[in-house]
C-alpha cells in the first residue's frame, strides 16, 4: 500500500467445521493531507452466503452456456432492448464464417436487422422480434434461404419470449434445415413421380381389354382397372380395402364355398405365379363370370408386397367351345343314328294310357330309346331333332312303324308317334298299308300320334294321310295339343279320334286357373267334335281327380306308369307294365 494503491480487498476461503467459509478481508489506507500514509484500516466480513450464491449463479450460467453450445442451432439471448446478452458457440462460429451475418455479443440485434432493411427476410425478422417484445404470447418462425458458398442453404429462424428474473427477454435461434428440406423435396418429388407413374399405369391398364387388379399381402384390393370394374361390377372405390377373395372368388362354379387356402390366387402368397385357364369369378350382383387369369406375386424395392391378377372373361370362348361341342355331338349323332339302325340298337319303351273312369289300361304309347353299346338307355330328346334336321327321321319312323305292326299283330293295341315329315310323305300311307297286310296286324289296334306341325308343313298332305289311315281302320291322335298351331278350324276336317292335352297344361292344373280354363275349353271342343281327350304328364292323384272332374277320359303319366322296356317273350313283344 506504500505505492499507488489505496485499498486492498481479498476473499479468503477457510476450511472450517462444518464446511468451507469465505471471509472478505479489506484493507484501507488512511492518509494525511499531504498524502502520507497514516495508518491502514482492516476489516474482515463473513461473505460465505454471498460467495455460495455467486458460485451457484456462475455454475448455472456455465451449465446453460454448455447446453446452448451443444445445440446445433445458432442461439442468442436478447434483453428487452434487443441487445444480445448471450450467444452460443454455433452463433459465434457462424458470425465469424459469415461476416456481419449475425450480431456479436453486446450488439443490438434489432439494429443489425434494421441495417439490412429492404431485404424481405431481415424486415420480417425485425418486425417479428419487435412484435414479440410487445406481445409475450406471440411466436415467431420464418424459413429463409441463405446463399452459401456452395449450394443455397435454408434456415429456420425461431424466436420466443422469455419471462423470468434477469435481463433475458427473447431467445432467438437459427437452424440449418437444408438437409431436412432436401429430404422433404425428395419425398415430394418422389410422390409426384409415383403419382405420374400411377397416372401412366392407370392409362396403360385402362387401355387393356383385360381386367386387372392388385392386392396387398393380405389380399386386400389396392387397385382395379376399368375393365375389372366393368367385368366385376365393383368400382375401385368400393372394392378398395376389401379382401379380393371375398369379392370375386369365394364360390366354386357349383356355388359351394372355396376354402381360402384352396383359392389359387392365395397361392401367390408362397411366391408362385398361378395361371388358371378356366375358373369362375363372382360378379358384384352374384352372377358367375367364367374367367382365365394369371396371378403374380410382386415385391417392390420399397418392400410393398402383393399380387397382381390379370383376367379375361372367357364367356364367349366357353360359349364357342360349347357350341363346337354341341356341333360335334350333332355330327356324331348323324353317324350314331345310322349305326344304331344298322346294329339294331333302337328299342321301344311302352307307357300305359289309362281310362280314368275304369282305371283300366286301354293303350300303350310306344316311345323311342337308344341302347348305347355300354348298355345306357338314351331318350329321344337329342337325336330325334337331329334326325329330323338331317333327313334321318324317315328311317327311324319306318323302323318304329314296322315294330309297332309286329306288336299289334300279337293283339296288343299300340299308339305310336310319327314325325311331320312322314305324315306329309305321299308314299308313306301305301307303305303302311303294305306292312299291315304283311304282318297280319289289325289296323284298329294302331293309333298314330301326329302333331300340328305336320298341318303347318303341308295341310293337304297331312289331311290326305289322316284320311287314308282312317279309311284303313287305324286311329289318329293329335299330340301335344294346345302348344302348336293354335287354330281349331281344321280340326273338324281331320278324322281325329283323340286329342292329347299337352303336359304344359296338366303339370300345374291343380294351381293354375289358366291351365284349368284351357283343359275345360279343350274338353268342350273335343266333345263338340265327338273326340276323346287324353291328358299327358299326370304326376299325382290330385291332378288325376281334377281331370276326371273336368271330363277328361284318359290319362298318361308317371303317376299311372312310367315308360317301361318291352320285353321279348316267346318271340312276342309285350309291355311289362300292362
Ligand atoms: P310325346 O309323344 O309327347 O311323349 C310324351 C313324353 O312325355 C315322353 O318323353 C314321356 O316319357 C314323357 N312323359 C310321360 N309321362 C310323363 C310325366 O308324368 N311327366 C313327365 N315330365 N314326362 C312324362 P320321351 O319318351 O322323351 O319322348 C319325347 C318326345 O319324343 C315325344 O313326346 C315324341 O314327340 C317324341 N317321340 C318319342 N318316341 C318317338 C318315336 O318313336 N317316333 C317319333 N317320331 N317321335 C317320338
Ligand atoms: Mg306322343
Ligand atoms: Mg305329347
Amino acid at each position: 500500500m506504500s505505492g499507488e494503491r489505496d485499498d486492498y480487498v481479498r476473499r479468503v476461503r477457510y476450511q472450517l467445521p462444518p464446511g468451507p467459509a469465505w471471509l472478505e478481508n479489506r484493507a484501507e489506507a488512511i492518509r494525511d493531507r499531504d498524502g502520507r500514509l497514516m495508518y491502514v484500516r482492516g476489516t474482515s466480513q463473513d461473505v460465505t452466503e454471498q460467495e455460495l450464491a455467486r458460485q451457484s449463479v456462475a455454475a448455472s450460467r456455465d451449465f446453460l452456456q454448455a447446453t446452448l453450445d451443444s445445440l446445433a442451432a445458432s442461439i442468442a439471448v436478447l434483453d428487452e432492448t434487443g441487445t444480445i446478452v448471450m450467444t452460443n458457440r454455433p452463433w459465434v462460429d457462424f458470425a465469424a464464417a459469415n461476416d456481419g451475418a449475425l450480431a456479436d455479443l453486446g450488439e443490438n440485434y434489432l439494429k443489425v436487422c434494421d441495417r439490412a432493411a429492404g431485404d424481405q427476410f431481415a424486415d420480417r425478422a425485425a418486425a417479428g422480434l419487435r412484435g414479440l417484445l410487445l406481445d409475450p404470447e406471440a411466436e415467431f418462425r420464418m424459413e429463409y434461404p441463405w446463399p452459401g458458398p456452395g449450394a443455397e442453404r435454408f434456415f429456420v429462424m425461431r424466436a420466443s419470449h422469455f419471462t423470468g428474473p434477469g435481463a433475458a427477454r427473447l431467445v432467438v435461434s437459427h437452424q440449418d434445415v437444408t438437409t431436412r428440406r432436401q429430404a422433404q423435396d425428395e419425398v415430394v418429388s418422389q410422390a409426384r413421380r409415383l403419382e405420374e407413374a400411377g397416372d401412366y399405369l392407370r392409362a396403360i391398364t385402362n387401355s387393356m381389354g383385360e381386367g386387372l387388379f392388385a392386392t396387398d399381402i393380405e389380399g386386400r384390393v389396392t387397385y382395379m382397372n376399368e375393365a375389372a370394374e366393368q367385368l366385376l361390377g365393383w368400382s375401385q372405390h368400393d372394392a378398395q380395402g376389401q379382401v379380393m377373395h371375398d369379392l370375386v372368388h369365394n364360390r366354386r362354379p357349383d356355388g359351394s364355398y372355396f376354402p381360402i387356402d384352396e383359392c389359387p390366387i392365395a397361392a401367390t402368397r408362397y411366391g408362385d405365379t398361378v395361371r388358371v385357364q378356366d375358373d369362375t369369378f363372382i360378379h358384384q350382383d352374384g352372377h358367375q363370370i367364367p374367367v382365365a387369369y394369371t396371378a403374380s406375386p410382386f415385391r417392390t424395392d420399397h418392400g410393398a408386397q402383393g399380387c397382381v391378377v390379370a383376367f379375361t372373361d372367357i364367356s364367349e370362348r366357353k360359349a364357342r367351345e360349347q357350341a363346337l361341342l354341341r356341333d360335334a355331338e350333332t355330327l356324331s349323332w348323324i353317324g350314331r343314328i345310322q349305326t344304331t339302325l344298322a346294329e339294331d340298337r333302337f328299342l321301344l319303351y311302352a307307357q300305359p294310357i289309362i281310362d280314368i273312369g275304369t282305371m283300366q289300361v286301354v293303350q300303350h304309347e310306344l316311345l323311342l330309346r337308344v341302347r348305347e353299346p355300354d348298355g345306357t338307355i338314351i331318350g329321344p330328346g337329342r337325336y330325334l331333332q337331329i334326325a329330323e334336321q338331317y333327313g334321318l327321321i324317315d328311317d327311324i319312323d319306318r323302323w318304329v312303324i314296322r315294330h309297332a305292326m309286329t306288336i299289334a299283330a300279337t293283339g296288343l293295341p299300340v299308339q305310336i308317334n310319327i314325325s311331320a315329315r312322314s305324315v306329309v310323305d305321299p308314299t308313306m300311307h301305301d307303305q303302311i298299308e303294305r306292312w299291315i297286310q304283311q304282318h297280319h296286324a289289325d289296323p284298329r289296334l294302331i293309333v298314330f300320334e301326329i302333331t300340328e306341325t305336320a298341318l303347318m308343313v303341308d295341310e293337304t298332305g297331312a289331311r290326305r294321310f289322316a284320311q287314308r289311315l282312317h279309311d284303313l281302320g287305324c286311329k289318329l291322335a293329335l299330340d301335344d295339343f294346345g302348344t302348336g298351331y293354335g287354330s281349331f278350324s281344321h280340326l273338324k276336317q281331320l278324322p281325329i279320334d283323340s286329342l292329347k292335352i299337352d303336359i304344359e297344361f296338366v303339370r300345374d292344373l291343380a294351381v293354375s286357373s289358366a291351365s284349368r280354363l284351357v283343359v275345360e275349353a279343350v274338353v268342350a271342343l273335343a266333345h263338340g267334335l265327338n273326340v276323346q281327350t287324353v291328358a299327358e304328364g299326370v304326376e299325382d292323384a290330385e291332378t288325376l281327380a281334377m281331370l276326371h272332374e273336368l271330363g277328361v277320359e284318359c290319362a298318361q303319366g308317371y303317376h299311372l306308369g312310367r315308360p317301361q322296356p318291352l320285353s321279348l317273350i316267346d318271340g312276342e313283344r309285350r309291355p311289362l307294365a300292362a
